[in-house]
């Protein structure tokens, strides 16, 4: 059997490894962190949980639902969806109730009302266009604009339309509230429908997935390397013929590459390339009580110093310890800057916005700050990133026994369902024997999102039941 040597174990890069070690595959999973999980990995403090920011498993893909059915077994919670957003100084429920008209200022509700009649067209494939055409100029300036100056340090003139596609679509407005102009967002402010979204969560966060998936790949004889990230590729005429992980070499035949496109290019002298991606520092507070908002996840859309909040134990109650619970504040940055490296001096500041906002009571109910910095949390979409793409797999064409897969190695803003059926069909092709570089024939499907239909959902794609083999 042929070996896969993958570099990368968060959700993608073990979907492809579990899937080929049942097949009897040589699987070498390579992974820089100490533990498996990338973005979905979660942390753990004694009886204290916390994932990557909110996480939650959902999808209408059945096969990726059986996929990951199959690997928490008894760990798979069913919950419903509980967010929030907080707008002019209260708290409301997302998507949006009519309580929000209540709290708006007079003078908003009629520049709102205007936009329904007086529609903008704005020109142009940026992020504004799309909100401004969309939603309208009041709602992009009291909410839109503003949020993403505070997440990406980008305005949205500078941003492709697909951060909105990708981003606001998907993350912040539920589908089946879905609100595609001002008018359906009226509508759906005033007669809500009943949005009972339910997703799959595991009792002590969402990294068991991958901490199973892991245990069942070594089982099946796949080797997984922990702490130790790719610090070489060795190239052969049209081959990447090793990795180098610090003191061992790792021969492939082939090679699936799940870590940023950025360093990949590093290591083969690709340079010119303008793709940027975020990062951000996670400070988890444990709290002495339980949280006062029953919301999984809230957005801050104004002067505060952060733009999201998520309450594990809202997710699971078994998140922290009895009578207590956490918070999960996510402060974004480029690795290394200011913020990065000096992420200890924030904390105060997080504390007073969260007393400020009444997302808890007082600074003591703050028992124990973790913070932890996580580089490459979301790519950015820029106006240019389209073209820098195409520019990015022209190089990497060369190398045929390369396959790149998941939300870095794609630089694609996506979700963990989205990675995981990536990877069953990506596997799938490995199995078939199929032409292994997929990047010379890339165009939008390469990095596209759910709504493009990139992401194989087809029944006749659903592959045999799930067996697995026990090395010898
Ligand atoms: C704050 C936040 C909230 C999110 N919420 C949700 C949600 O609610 N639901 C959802 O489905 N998705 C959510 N997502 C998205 C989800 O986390 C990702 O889609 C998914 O985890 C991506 O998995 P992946 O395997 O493709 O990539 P990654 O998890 O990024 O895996 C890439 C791996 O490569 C490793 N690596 C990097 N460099 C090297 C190297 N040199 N050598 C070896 N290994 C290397 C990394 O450490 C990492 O483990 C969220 C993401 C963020 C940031």
């Amino acid at each position: 059997m042929p070996s896969v040597t993958v570099v990368g174990a968060g959700v993608a890069g073990l979907t492809i490894g579990f899937q080929l070690a049942r097949q009897g595959y040589a699987v070498t999973i390579v992974e820089k962190n100490e533990v498996v999980g990338g973005l979905g990995r979660s942390w753990h403090y004694g009886g204290f949980h916390f994932d990557v920011g909110p996480h939650r498993f959902h999808t209408e893909n059945p096969r990726v639902a059986e996929f990951i059915r199959h690997i928490l077994e008894d760990e798979a919670l069913e919950i419903p969806r509980k967010s929030g957003v907080r707008m002019f100084g209260k708290f409301h429920d997302w998507p949006l109730r009519p309580s929000i008209l209540l709290s708006m200022p007079i003078r908003l509700m009629f520049r709102g009302a205007r936009d329904l009649i007086f529609r903008e067209s704005l020109p142009g494939e940026s992020f504004e266009a799309d909100v401004v055409n969309k939603y309208g100029r009041t709602l992009y300036e009291i909410f839109f604009k503003p949020y993403t100056e505070k997440f990406l340090f980008y305005s949205p003139p500078a941003l492709h339309r697909d951060w909105a596609r990708a981003g606001v679509n998907r993350a912040i407005i539920d589908k089946r509230a879905s609100a595609d102009n001002l008018w359906t967002l009226l509508k759906n402010t005033l007669l809500p429908k009943p949005v009972e979204t339910t997703f799959l969560y595991p009792p002590t966060g969402v990294g068991r997935f991958s901490e199973r998936a892991a245990e069942r790949i070594e089982r099946m004889g796949g080797r997984i390397v922990l702490g130790r990230g790719v610090t070489a590729l060795e190239r052969g005429q049209r081959r990447i013929t090793a990795v180098h992980i610090a003191d061992e070499r790792i021969a492939c035949d082939n090679i699936v590459w799940t870590a940023p496109l950025t360093v990949i290019n590093r290591y083969l002298d690709i340079a010119g390339v303008d793709l940027e991606y975020l990062s951000t520092v996670f400070y988890n507070l444990e709290l002495s009580k339980p949280v006062k908002l029953d919301y999984q996840w809230t957005y801050y859309g104004g002067d505060e110093i952060f733009s999201r909040v998520s309450a594990p134990t809202v997710f699971a109650a078994t998140m922290a310890p009895p009578g207590k619970s956490g918070l999960c504040i996510e402060f974004t940055c480029r690795e290394g800057d200011e913020r990065w490296q000096n992420a200890e001096r924030y904390t105060g500041a997080m504390i007073n916005d969260l007393v400020r906002t009444g997302t808890i009571d007082s600074p003591s109910d703050v028992e124990a700050v973790h913070i932890e910095r996580v580089p490459f949390t979301y790519p950015i979409y820029k106006l240019n990133y389209l073209g820098e793409i195409q520019k990015n797999l022209r190089a990497l064409a060369r190398y045929g026994n390369l396959l790149l897969a998941g939300r870095c190695g794609r630089f694609w803003y996506n979700n963990m369902d989205h990675s995981i059926g990536q990877g069953l069909t990506m596997a799938d092709k490995i199995l078939r024997g199929e032409v292994l570089s997929e990047i010379d024939t890339a165009d939008r499907e390469f990095w596209a999102t759910e709504e493009d239909g990139g992401v194989p959902s087809r029944e006749e794609e659903i592959a045999e039941p799930l067996e697995e083999t026990q090395a010898t």
